[in-house]
């Protein structure tokens, strides 16, 4: 198999074509390669059809919408930093919501499961998906990444 035949086929076969954002250029990150025996052990069910998956939670499930205090928002699968409260708003959309995130957390890909494509994005250690991000964000990015909250660990800063 050539190479090019080989990623018409893991592209028809539905691989996520990974074009990983080069955002800012921040600190190399080690990637986190496990099995999907291990992550079904180190996961929760939910976190797992959204990270693993690229499944949605119910909007307005997260008790994450309504999180206030400062602190940092982490990847629920490896604990990569992704945003920081102060880059959260109030979308009004049921899911949390940010207008930026932490230089190189994030890489993003294209999505086509509805008809229009969406840019979905995932985390940069584990590439576990967190959910996709939109162009009717505030200022001063214009951004909306609209954020799976069980995909998330909030961790209150004193
Ligand atoms: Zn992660």
């Amino acid at each position: 198999m050539t190479r090019r035949s080989l990623l018409q086929w893991l592209f028809a076969a539905g691989w996520p074509s990974y074009a990983v954002a080069a955002d800012g250029g921040g600190p190399k990150i080690e990637p986190l390669v496990l099995a999907d025996a291990e992550w079904k052990k180190r996961l929760t069910n939910e976190q797992y059809q959204v990270l693993r998956k690229h499944g949605t939670e119910r909007a307005g499930t997260s008790p994450l919408n309504a999180e206030k205090r400062r602190g940092r928002y982490l990847c629920a699968g490896c604990d990569l930093p992704l945003f920081g409260a102060e880059m959260k708003f109030e979308s009004g959309t049921g899911w949390p919501s940010f207008f930026a995130f932490y230089p190189g957390a994030l890489g993003t890909s294209t999505d086509f499961k509805l008809i229009y494509p969406r840019t979905e994005y995932h985390c940069a250690r584990c590439e576990g998906h967190h959910g996709h991000v939109f162009n009717d964000g505030p200022a001063p990015t214009g951004k909306r990444y609209c954020n799976n909250g069980v995909a998330l660990k909030f961790e209150a800063s004193a």
